[in-house]
């Protein structure tokens, strides 16, 4: 099994059967030409998700400590144009964020027709974190799968593309990304003594990711579990989910400016006309 994208409420997903590294016949070379030719679809069908404003995206962006949410974001939504991309992180809630029920500071973020918005983690954290390191009683993280569900369902009803990937590390790969944070000087500053104390979570928040896709994928907003031991392959794979899930809206969108380019030609001339040109 390569990568695998779950569409399904309550199919059962076991992340230890799951790859963390790339296919053997993937190659290294051939991937980087692909994602540049892949950057360049992007760019162009993100031109025209703006400019025809029926939809947005939501990529949601979820990944043990170190899994490479920001390396993603970078590398994948470097290729887009920033004008319509919109990147929120989701840390420790604020005082303010608590007092309100645990979807309120995400709605706020959620991207407007036209725009793509990207969660460095998410809404997630309300099942994942705060179930591990039980933050909040089972009573109230266990209603919120539901939850969950029913607000993206209600955000793909709005015209919300959701594509939501864990990227899935192998515990070897975290350790070394961990270790070259403290042996090389310029990752030095990311050194969290957190991360190594969720290390020790490991197995709590496997279960914790395997009920996550198993009760919150949906057709309209499915998991992709990412292999994501390599860069290379991480980033080709969530950019590659991201040019199948657009391409089949390329030919309404190109509608859609058409229609709008006739109006406005029309308009046009009927202000020419109305001048006596
Ligand atoms: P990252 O590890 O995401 O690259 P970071 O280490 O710089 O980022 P922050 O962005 O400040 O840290 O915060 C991330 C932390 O916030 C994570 O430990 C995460 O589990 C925690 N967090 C996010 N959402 C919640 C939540 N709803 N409840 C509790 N903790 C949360």
């Amino acid at each position: 099994m390569d990568i695998i994208t779950i569409d399904k409420q309550g199919e059962k997903v076991r992340l230890d059967d799951v790859p963390t590294t790339p296919p053997k016949k993937a190659d290294r070379e051939a991937a980087k030409r692909e994602l540049d030719a892949l950057g360049e679809e992007l760019f162009d069908l993100q031109d025209l998700l703006w400019g025809a404003r029926m939809h947005s995206v939501l990529i949601v962006l979820q990944g043990r400590d170190t899994a490479g949410k920001d390396g993603t974001i970078k590398h994948v939504a470097g290729y887009l144009n920033p004008r319509g991309v919109s990147v929120t992180s989701f840390g420790v809630p604020s005082e303010e964020e608590r007092e309100h029920d645990f979807l309120w500071r995400i709605h706020r973020d959620t991207p407007r027709k036209g725009e793509l918005a990207i969660f460095n983690r998410s809404h997630y954290e309300d099942v994942l974190v705060v179930r591990v390191h039980g933050l909040a009683p089972e009573s109230l993280w266990k209603e919120r799968y539901g939850h969950i569900r029913d607000f993206e369902e209600m955000l793909t009803e709005h015209g919300t593309l959701i594509l939501k990937f864990f990227l899935h590390i192998s515990r070897e790969e975290q350790e070394q990304r961990l270790l070259d944070r403290e042996k090389e000087p310029r990752k030095a500053w990311k050194i969290n003594a957190g991360d190594w104390e969720d290390r020790a979570h490991w197995d709590d928040y496997t279960k914790a990711y395997e009920e996550v896709l198993t009760r919150t994928s949906t057709k309209k907003a499915p998991w992709t579990v990412v292999p994501a031991d390599s860069k290379w392959y991480r980033n080709l794979v969530v950019a590659r989910t991201l040019a199948e899930t657009l391409r089949p809206y390329r030919k309404s969108w190109q509608e859609r400016l058409d229609e709008v380019g006739t109006k406005k030609k029309a308009e046009l001339e009927a202000w020419r006309k109305s001048k006596g040109g």
